[in-house]
């Protein structure tokens, strides 16, 4: 299965693919957790991203195309992939069409997680995350506390905020969201390849819905 996943900042992408990737057993390639990693690392990648990142604006196309066309060229992506977060414009989807192109494979689905504004300005101030790479678990101040409280509940490490998660930034992500990434909704319409899943609600009843988009067994 190679599957695409659109969707505003905090619409949910990261939880549902990660259920997804450890279901089928899929390469989950995210885009922000690929620069995050190339920003703690000291990449050029994340040399060239940092600044960018820390405003809540794009990472310019060819540093996020060099990126996926270096992951996507590899074997571990022979059985499929889910990519989160790329592409995030016009340009960059006409970018990965080459690069799909250029490995002979071809996206079986785009899944759409749709949730409507109100909720995800509060879906992102509100979001929690585990600083341990083994771990990574995400929660929520409000939806999804850790039993733990500021530790996280699986492994017991300090919680943290991401940096551009912080409200000042939040309205521009979405912004930019609405201004550069839908459009990608259309685009991807055109091509027949596009499936609307409701992002709001329960998460297991969102994987539920989201198997059913995909025609896979439960
Ligand atoms: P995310 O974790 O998907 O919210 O991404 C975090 C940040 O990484 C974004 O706010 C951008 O600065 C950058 N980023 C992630 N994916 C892309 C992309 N496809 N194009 C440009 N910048 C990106």
């Amino acid at each position: 299965m190679r599957i695409l996943f659109l969707g505003a900042p905090g619409a949910g992408k990261g939880t549902q693919c990660k259920k997804l990737s450890q279901k089928f057993d899929l390469l989950h390639l995210s885009s922000g957790d690929l620069l995050r990693e190339a920003v703690k690392n000291g990449t050029p990648a994340g040399l060239a991203a940092k600044d960018f990142m820390d405003k809540g604006q794009l990472v310019p196309d060819n540093v996020l195309i060099d990126l996926f066309r270096e992951k996507l060229s590899s074997p571990d992506c022979k059985n499929g992939f889910i990519l989160d977060g790329f592409p995030r414009n016009r340009a960059q989807a006409e970018s990965l069409d080459v690069l799909l192109t250029e490995i002979d494979a071809k996206l079986d689905c785009v899944i759409d997680l749709e949730t409507r504004d109100q909720l995800l300005e509060e879906r992102i101030t509100g979001r929690r995350i585990c600083p341990n790479k083994a771990c990574g678990a995400v929660f929520h101040t409000k939806f999804s506390p850790s039993k733990k409280g500021d530790d996280c509940d699986q492994c017991g490490t300090a919680l943290t905020q991401r940096s551009d998660d912080k409200p000042e930034l939040v309205k521009q992500r979405l912004a930019i969201y609405h201004e550069s990434t839908a459009p990608l909704i259309d685009f991807y319409k055109q091509k027949g390849l596009l499936k609307v899943v409701n992002g709001e609600g329960e998460q297991d009843k969102i994987f539920a819905d989201l198997l059913d988009a995909l025609k896979v067994n439960k």
